[in-house]
């Protein structure tokens, strides 16, 4: 859509998963402001944190999304998945238990986030009637939108996605943790393995130490931004 081109800012919503305390807050509070919490347990408050980041010299914000703790009860809601382009699946590197769940939590992201892509329209009129498809302005990220004749929700963000007619999403494993070398319980190997089976992009990171965690991140990003340019 050549209205929606040049100059134009990036929204890119980005999800967490994975088993509760595999260090999924901590992995975005190390990324958003530096900092770890040794005590955290459940996240409460914020649902995501919106970062800016420079890929290109275009200005990307990444909005990402962390649980606030409903994973423990295998309630993560659809909304949490909903148009998201992104996704960090977490688990920890000395508990074999949570990288036995990754492949539920792929399943979920991917149903869930298809289940989506159909519901939404790549199609939206603004508010001046304009037709709009394809990438689109941030400024305002959700809104209720007219869609042949219907209010529909679009969130800008799903857009990204629809206009593409895929279900292509930027995945990374994410193996946390990773200081814990003497009670590793997945060798990097396995990590490996698995996300090359699935289509994944690896890594191993310890938000503690600091290790990988803006890389992780960037990938996932720099993915992103490749699918739609
Ligand atoms: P979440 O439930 O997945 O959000 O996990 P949290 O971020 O709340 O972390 C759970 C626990 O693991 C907390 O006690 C954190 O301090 C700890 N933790 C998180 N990341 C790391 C890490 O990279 N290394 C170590 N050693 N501990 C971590
Ligand atoms: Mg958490």
């Amino acid at each position: 859509d050549e209205n929606c081109e040049g100059g134009e800012e990036y929204l890119f919503k980005i999800v967490l998963i994975g088993d509760s305390a595999v260090g999924k807050s901590n992995l975005l509070s190390r990324f958003a402001r530096n900092e770890f919490d040794a005590n955290s347990k459940a996240t409460i408050g914020v649902e995501f944190q919106t970062q800016v980041v420079d890929i290109d010299g275009k200005e990307v914000k990444a909005q990402i999304w962390d649980t606030a703790g409903q994973e423990r009860f295998r309630a993560v809601t659809s909304a949490y998945y909903r148009g998201a382009v992104g996704a960090l699946v977490v688990y920890d590197i000395t508990r074999r238990t949570t990288f036995h769940s990754v492949n539920r939590w792929l399943q979920e992201l991917t149903s869930t986030s298809i289940q989506y892509q159909n519901v939404g329209a790549s199609i939206y009129k603004d508010e001046n009637g304009g037709l709009h498809n394809g990438l689109v302005r941030t400024a305002d990220p959700f809104r209720g939108s007219q869609y042949h004749g219907k209010t529909v929700l679009i969130e800008l963000a799903l857009i990204v996605t629809l206009s593409q007619n895929d279900s292509t999403m930027a995945r990374m494993l994410v193996g946390n943790k990773c200081d814990l070398d003497n009670i590793r319980e997945v060798s990097t190997e396995e990590g490996k393995s698995l996300a090359e089976e699935e289509g994944l992009f690896f890594i191993e990171t310890s938000a503690l130490d600091c290790t990988n965690v803006q890389t992780a991140f960037e990938i996932v990003i720099r993915e992103i931004y490749n699918n739609i340019s």
